[in-house]
């Protein structure tokens, strides 16, 4: 009994061996592709001097990209530098007819009369951001509706720029950057914003879509004063990625500096 047992229990264990080794070989081939597919990054090839330094690792903050000064012409720099990009779509436009009407969407359509019947043509607007200190506004259109997405958030990446917080308002000390450094007055169109300094534990006082872009740009605290046409969504978003950009742009002394603590 002993003696036949042992060579059918044999001839399995190798048919078993020759099977393990053929599904051995399979998941390793299969792990190679999966390897290969997260790293999309590799696979960018740079076209532009700044791109290809970028690549290379001999620039790897994006604040150096903003020093060296030349436009951003590929959104991958801006993919690769900024980690945790964040990224939204404003409500721009509404739907139109039935139902109560005017629902806002994404996308603001518009048509042009011909001919051959109406041709509609769509715009959208995102924004992009990490939080702390980057943000960047853009918008795209297309004759569709996907590649307005696309195009907006490619502009989006290309328009990313710094801006600086701080803890400006005067019934607050705490020095953090959760706030401005100062006001700031911005314009586009009819459009103008003043953005000012708020104590911790405001919020955000402004227009939902402008929450959207100071949550990314990293302000939790504001209060805001509008005047003209804000119903112009993209005017209004613009004038105040124009009041970000001055906290930057405007003149300040090392102690004024230290008097508002930087962020
Ligand atoms: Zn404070």
């Amino acid at each position: 009994m002993v003696t036949e047992n042992k060579p059918e229990t044999a001839k399995p264990e190798n048919v078993e061996t020759k099977l393990e080794k053929g599904i051995a070989m399979v998941p390793q081939e299969k792990k190679v592709e999966i390897v290969r597919e997260p790293t999309a990054m590799d696979l960018w090839e740079p076209r532009t001097e700044l791109g290809k330094r970028v690549k290379s690792g001999e620039i790897n903050d994006i604040s150096q990209v903003i020093e060296y000064g030349t436009r951003i012409m590929e959104p991958e720099i801006v993919d690769f530098l900024v980690s945790e990009l964040g990224s939204e779509f404003l409500l721009i436009g509404q739907a139109k007819g039935k139902f109560g009407g005017g629902r806002r969407r994404i996308f603001k359509q518009t048509q042009k009369k011909t001919k051959a019947g109406n041709k509609p043509h769509f715009t959208a607007m995102a924004v992009v951001g990490n939080d702390n200190g980057y943000v960047g506004v853009g918008t795209g259109s297309s004759k569709e509706t996907l590649p307005a997405r696309q195009k907006a958030l490619r502009m989006a990446k290309l328009n990313i720029s710094q801006i600086s917080r701080g803890c400006g308002a005067w019934e607050c000390g705490c020095g953090e950057p959760h706030s401005l450094p100062f006001k700031v007055k911005g314009r586009c169109g009819s459009v103008r914003v003043e953005l000012l300094p708020a104590p911790k534990g405001v919020g955000l006082c402004v227009d939902k879509d402008i929450k959207k872009l100071m949550k990314l740009a990293g302000i939790k605290d504001v209060w805001s004063k509008t005047y003209g046409q804000t119903k112009s969504k993209i005017n209004f978003v613009n004038a105040c990625k124009n009041a970000l950009e001055k906290t930057i742009s405007t003149r300040t002394n090392k102690d004024q500096e230290k008097q508002i603590k930087f962020g």
